[in-house]
């Protein structure tokens, strides 16, 4: 069959159930398609060949075994994001202070998907330890844009994004502290899920900033993430952030309008500023939301233009904070020294990016005797503003519709020495993370340039539900989220 590799994962799934394609043939044409596109990508860090055809094989053996159950993952590939800990892999977190280092425990979202049959195929590059909006901040090297490899594929989860779009692999996963599921997936054009803080274990994905973390999962529509986060998410006795409320059923239906549906549009998130190309896409999607039945509302989230300032005193403040255990002694590399502090000093120096170095300092500045109060306690407090703006409008919509990014992809370099530029992209993103709450992006279009824009759905705690059934609406009645980038094979 020509272009297996290409199929997505209900595509996929339902030959599988059929018969029709074996789980080994589909492992094989991604590992195909990877080695043929991933030399211009360079979307992966590692890639587990052998692993990935063996749990291929138990996937046929077990689909034979009991041929009428209903196992909508059983034998699809899935990529993880480098900050995720699968046994028997490297987790490098795209740095070199972890280069070499092989955790000795797999993350409960890999797990959950393993044992639904999902088949591991590899690590995704990633920012350093998910520092960044572009991936460039990886050590070991940039990912490029499917669309345009002269372009980042946004960060930090561009190594899955930029896999998904390329249809190296049906569905990846990613992790969201500010963005960094959402971003990509709208550079990339394809659809990410950042689930409500505490609805997914943050069990072995590798701490950046603890209360802002979530795991989430790119794919190719709402439908696709939607399979994969109602495995992944739940429940988990190892993370005591993770909530013990029961998850609600995501149950999509073809033909689904949005009688009913209230769809708040927050002005603060029209800024000037915004390329104009996005912002007309996106007010063209709420058009078709509206189309499909949905009741428009203006909406307002006042407290918008403190998130990057909030942000990016709250993130830092737990990255040094969580960073303080690589010190050369426990995990990866060490550089010797003539003392104990001198080891540290010199492996911290050496190993660390530039990047990740800016937020310890700027972070252990803000946490510091004399500061705490002015900089870390007064960024809490904001925090909570933002998060009573995203209450006080839950009362009269359900979903917020937005742009995801100010911006479609931008070129590799562009914001090289300007890291401000860089922070201010996460703009449209950060809220839903200081607040907790779920966001879904999905593309709307493109630009003048052939760029992906994308939207993004914001909703109630733990409604992640409600923004698949909204974002599947529109997948019925569109089909940006079908289109590809064309690829030299
Ligand atoms: N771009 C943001 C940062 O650099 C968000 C990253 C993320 O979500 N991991 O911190």
């Amino acid at each position: 069959m020509n272009n297996i590799s290409e199929l997505t994962l209900t595509g996929a799934s339902a030959l599988l159930k059929k018969g029709a394609i074996s789980s080994r043939e589909l492992t094989q044409a991604a590992l195909e398609r990877i080695a043929a596109l991933d030399g211009s990508l360079h979307a992966f860090l590692h890639i587990a060949a052998d692993s990935a055809l063996e749990q291929a094989d138990a996937a046929d053996r077990q689909r034979k075994a009991s041929p009428t159950d209903a196992q909508p993952l059983l034998g699809i590939p899935l990529a993880v994001k480098d900050v995720l800990t699968v046994s028997g892999m490297p987790c490098t977190c795209g740095s070199k202070i972890l280069e070499g280092y092989m955790p000795p425990y797999t993350a409960t979202v890999v797990n959950r998907l393993q044992a639904a049959g999902m088949v591991i195929i590899g690590k995704t590059n990633t920012d350093e330890f998910a520092m960044g909006s572009s991936t460039e901040n990886s050590a070991y090297g940039v990912t490029h844009n499917p669309w345009d490899v002269t372009r980042v594929p946004g960060g930090s989860s561009g190594g899955s994004a930029s896999a998904v779009a390329a249809r190296l692999i049906p569905a990846a996963l990613g992790t969201d502290t500010g963005g960094s599921v959402r971003q990509p997936a709208s550079f990339c054009g394809v659809t990410g899920l950042k689930p409500t803080y505490g609805r997914v274990s943050r069990y072995g994905l590798i701490a950046y900033g603890s209360s802002l973390d979530s795991c989430g999962v790119l794919a190719h529509s709402a439908q696709d993430a939607a399979e994969v986060y109602s495995v992944m998410a739940g429940p988990d006795t190892l993370d005591a952030s993770s909530q013990k409320i029961p998850l609600k059923p995501v149950s999509l239906q073809a033909g689904q309008d949005l009688h009913g549906v209230r769809i708040g549009v927050p002005g603060e998130y029209f800024i000037a500023g915004i390329q104009p190309e996005v912002e007309a896409r996106v007010r063209e999607a709420i058009q078709v939301l509206q189309d499909l039945g949905a009741e428009i509302k203006q909406v307002s989230l006042p407290h918008t233009e403190y998130a990057v300032p909030v942000y990016y005193l709250i993130a830092p403040a737990e990255a040094s904070a969580n960073l303080a255990r690589y010190d050369g002694i426990r995990f990866g590399p060490r550089v010797d020294g003539d003392n104990l502090w001198d080891v540290f000093f010199r492996t911290r120096g050496q190993k660390f990016g530039d990047e990740v170095t800016r937020r310890i300092m700027l972070g252990t500045y803000a946490l510091s005797a004399g500061y705490y109060d002015a900089y870390y306690g007064q960024a809490q407090k904001v925090r909570t503003l933002i998060k009573r703006d995203f209450e006080q409008v839950f009362r009269d919509v359900d979903a917020i519709a937005c742009p995801v990014a100010p911006t479609t992809a931008f070129p590799i370099g562009a914001h090289g020495d300007d890291p401000l530029a860089m922070y201010l992209e996460d703009i449209f993103t950060l809220p839903a993370n200081l607040a907790g709450v779920p966001g879904l992006a999905f593309p709307t279009g493109f630009d003048g340039q052939g760029l992906p824009v994308g939207m993004q759905l914001m909703g109630r705690h733990f409604d992640e539900a409600g923004l698949f059934k909204i974002a599947h609406a529109y997948q019925q009645v569109t089909d940006w989220h079908k289109q590809s980038p064309r690829l030299a094979l």
